[in-house]
């Protein structure tokens, strides 16, 4: 170990000259797998510490980059480590996962400059690597405890960082999920390319270490109404994200094969967890030797047409009603896609699903951009006469996703939804309009990111904490502290 700190502290600095030209390419792997020290210190070093950190405030938890990547340079990895995990519940997940292109590396200014973003995810993913495989991080521990329980629903991001801030402040804590597995979308949406699942699996198993009782395959609303866990509970954070499918209006949108993106990666994400899975191995939800058609544009159409691409499908086809520039999805995914041979088929819209059984073909409308919508982006009008079939063995709906009927499931009708369906809460407060029910993550942003979604649950496990010591100190004024 200590030999390898050594060759940290003996790189030297690296000028702009010293860099290779092409280093934004050639920096960016899928999961960086071929991430190394060096790679790490030589990147790190290209940040000029420039005073005004944009980075910094496009980061959704204010990370200190430009500190721990002085640090790295520096070669004192451990403090760089202490530092980047004192704002991050899941460093590493994030270096990973982040769209960094929109978020810290999209507002470097070295990029602005055009020389090339700093790869800031990739570092961050180095160092909290570095930081497990070297038995730097610790142990979660309570500084005290409170005789206070809360109950969590939803073990995916936003559900573990709140649970970890709780129980760190010293709260019995119960994290309640559908699932068989805590994670949420971090193990059943995104793919294992892009997030290894034993990655997610060390986070979890560190909670459970420190307290958290994890209640899995428990469905609120099913095993416990809302009301029952606020009766167990002195206070409950809601973080159950979006999962009702965007659906398709197209004649034959009912042939077999035709399925949503969530059940298709979910099954791909099982087969990779080594579960029992019929309907992949039936080869009902595996790509292989198909034609495949994605429809969407957004980050789920893309982890769908690269899964497909990663099953040796024969082709694969993504259907996008806008053009290149006016994708949802992270740009630096689409080029990955393209790389890899997905074959983009811009501005079209699906007219109807052919097939007798099973969908065999898609017909397809050619699309031009109107004029821009309320939203300022423009409006896809169809081009009369320019059809065109493409074959399909399989197709796989991405069209994004809204919030399940939480008051109905919940046998809640007094929680307050918006027009969208998303929980409503006091933004001051993140409380819904039921007295001691937080909400948090997608479940009130509808879909958004991890990275989002942890700051929500960070936020959350704050002001519960000011909840109830405003409750303890009303029932006994001393008692708070
Ligand atoms: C395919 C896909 C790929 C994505 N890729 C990325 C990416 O690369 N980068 C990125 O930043 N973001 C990505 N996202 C978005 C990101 O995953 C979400 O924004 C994030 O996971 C939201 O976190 P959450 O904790 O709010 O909800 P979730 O992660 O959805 O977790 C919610 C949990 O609540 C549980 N739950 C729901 N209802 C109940 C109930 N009634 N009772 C008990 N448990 C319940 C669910 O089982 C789930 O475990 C992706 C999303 C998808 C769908
Ligand atoms: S958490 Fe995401 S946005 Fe923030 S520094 Fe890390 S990769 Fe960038």
């Amino acid at each position: 170990m200590a030999e390898k700190m050594l060759k940290f502290i003996s790189l030297e600095r690296r000028t702009p000259e010293k860099r290779p030209a092409d280093a934004r390419t050639h920096d960016f792997h899928e999961i960086y797998a071929e991430y190394i020290a060096e790679k790490a210190v030589e990147q790190a070093s290209r940040c000029s510490q420039c005073g005004v950190p944009f980075c910094q405030v496009h980061c959704p938890l204010s990370n200190n980059i430009p500190d721990w990547l002085k640090l790295t340079a520096e070669g004192r990895l451990e403090e760089a480590y202490e530092l980047s995990q004192a704002t991050n519940n899941m460093p590493e997940i994030c270096g990973r996962i982040c769209p960094q292109d929109r978020l810290c590396e999209g507002n470097c200014v070295i990029e602005q400059s055009g020389h090339g973003t700093v790869t800031i995810g990739a570092v961050e993913k180095y160092i909290n690597d570095t930081a497990w495989e070297r038995g730097w991080v610790k142990p979660l521990v309570a500084l005290r405890q409170r005789r206070e329980t809360i109950g969590i629903i939803g073990a995916g991001p936003a559900g573990l960082a709140a649970a970890e801030e709780l129980r760190r402040k010293g709260y019995r804590v119960t994290v309640y999920d559908r699932h068989d597995r805590a994670g949420g979308l971090l193990v059943y949406g995104i793919p294992n390319f892009k997030l290894e699942k034993d990655v997610v699996a060390r986070r979890v198993k560190r909670l459970a270490e420190g307290g958290i009782e994890f209640k899995l395959n428990f469905e609120v609303g099913r095993d416990a109404s809302l009301e029952e866990l606020r009766r167990r509970h002195d206070a409950v954070f809601v973080a159950t994200g979006v999962y009702k499918a965007r659906e398709i209006e197209a004649p034959g949108v009912g042939l077999g094969r035709i399925v949503p993106a969530l059940d298709y990666l979910i099954a791909s994400n099982r087969k990779g967890l080594g579960d029992a899975v019929p309907e992949f191995d039936s080869g009902m939800l595996d790509a292989k030797n198909k034609d495949v058609v994605v429809i969407g544009g957004g980050d789920t159409a893309m982890d769908c047409v690269r899964t497909a691409m990663r099953q040796s499908a024969k082709s694969v086809s993504c259907l996008y009603r806008r053009d290149r520039d006016n994708m949802p999805g992270s740009m630096r995914e689409v080029a990955n896609a393209e790389e890899e041979g997905v074959d983009f088929k811009w501005l079209t819209l699906p007219k109807g699903f052919l097939g007798k059984t099973d969908v065999e073909g898609v017909r397809i409308s050619r699309i031009r951009l109107g004029l821009p919508d309320a939203s300022g982006r423009k409006s896809p009008e169809e081009i009369k006469g320019a059809d065109f079939t493409l074959k399909a063995d399989l197709a796989i709906k991405a069209l994004g996703f809204d919030p399940e009927d939480l008051p109905k499931m919940f046998a809640a009708p007094d929680l307050s939804v918006s027009k969208w369906g998303t929980l409503r809460v006091k933004p001051s407060t993140m409380m819904t309009s039921i007295d001691g029910v937080f909400a948090g993550g997608d479940i009130v942003r509808g879909a958004s990111l991890v990275v989002w979604a942890i700051r929500d649950g960070r936020d959350a496990a704050a002001v519960i904490h000011k909840y109830i010591q405003q409750k303890a100190k009303a029932l006994v004024p001393q008692a708070a502290e």
